[in-house]
């Protein structure tokens, strides 16, 4: 057993240490990616200080977001595949009771993070895919609907008639194309929150639309537990966005966790999450010329004594965060300056 795990057995043999004695919050902490902010973390906290589990006020923050056909990011309007159908990935993890849900891939349903619940709560199993994920949140009653919003469908057929000259896809011009549309080229998006409440029990939930125009299938860290989130009751919470491939070869989240029970402050914690990005980064298609990555991840973390932060490879970003001094944005630390 090790120390801080939150574990009340004791050892069969072994090591007389006394357990750790466990600093609980003053009060409850919410953090969350920038797009959290303000409705997500303060609706998150409001639910945690009527007495809702954090685990249900995580999800209940990030169904906002998920709601939103103005975030492209996540759910209704999420950014779509290659294909321009919009797939979805999501995972929960509640500290108190050690379970997680996730779904990937999942088709015409706008809140995964909620069915990623379900199946936390009404499986035994942490993980469904695709078409299975889908029956199942019918069979919960979740609502098929078309997810991809018509701005999403615009960005989605710029992008598809823009990618070569050599098909026989021709832009559309004129006011039918966002003004905006090629910010959304490259890009990828996802929603994290995770709290602890005024006990010290830790939750957390992420979820995605995933890598913009994707390879259908394609699957980001976002649904991988250890990858995009990660909760330990005894130590903290950690989740992430950015590049899915980079977090889930570093074990991303996890790796915050484990920086945190080895003693560091959260936003530490996350920095050092960022440094094993860059050491295990060396293909050369995924480095620019001065040898850095070429790409973002950003990590959130809150520990079990209510301490929080955030952190990125680069500078520039922030993080949404409310506690009882209310909603607010703080800035992700930065690995490098650009
Ligand atoms: N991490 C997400 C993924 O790779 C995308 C993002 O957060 O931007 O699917």
């Amino acid at each position: 057993m090790m120390l801080g795990s939150g574990c009340l057995v004791a050892p069969k043999s072994g090591s007389a240490a006394a357990p750790a004695v466990l600093r609980t919050p003053k009060h409850p902490v919410v953090v969350a990616s920038a797009n959290g902010h303000p409705a997500c973390v303060q609706t998150a906290l409001e639910k945690i200080l009527a007495g809702t589990p954090a685990i249900d006020a995580v999800v209940a923050g990030v169904t906002l977001v998920e709601d939103d056909p103005n975030d492209h990011s996540v759910g209704l309007g999420g950014l779509p595949n290659e294909d321009g159908e919009v797939e979805l990935d999501a995972s929960v993890m509640d500290g108190k009771s050690g379970l997680a849900g996730a779904v990937c891939s999942l088709r015409r349903i706008k809140n995964p993070s909620q069915v990623a619940l379900a199946v936390m709560r009404y499986t035994d199993h942490v993980l469904l895919s695709g078409e299975g994920a889908r029956a199942f949140a019918r069979a919960h009653g979740f609502v098929e609907q078309e997810l991809l919003t018509p701005e999403a469908r615009e960005i989605w057929l710029y992008w598809k008639s823009t990618m070569s000259d050599k098909d026989d896809w021709l832009p559309k011009t004129g006011k039918d194309v966002p003004a905006n549309v090629k910010a959304f080229f490259g890009i990828t998006g996802t929603i994290n929150c995770c709290a602890v409440d005024r006990d010290g029990n830790l939750a957390g939930v992420t979820t995605t639309s995933g890598l913009a125009f994707k390879i259908p299938g394609r699957v980001g860290d976002s649904p991988l537990i250890g990858a995009g989130l990660f909760v330990d009751n005894g130590v903290g919470a950690a989740g992430s966005t950015g590049r899915g491939e980079a977090n889930i070869v570093t074990a991303g989240s996890h790796t915050v966790v484990e920086f945190m029970r080895a003693g560091k402050h959260p936003k530490d914690a996350c920095l050092a999450a960022c440094k094993r990005i860059v050491e295990s980064t060396r293909a050369p298609h995924l480095l620019r010329a001065d040898g850095k990555p070429d790409f973002n991840v950003n990590y959130y973390a809150v520990d079990r004594q209510g301490r929080y932060g955030g952190a990125a490879l680069f500078d520039g970003g922030s993080f949404a965060v409310c506690d009882v001094k209310g909603p607010r944005t703080e800035k992700l630390e930065g690995l490098f300056d650009r």
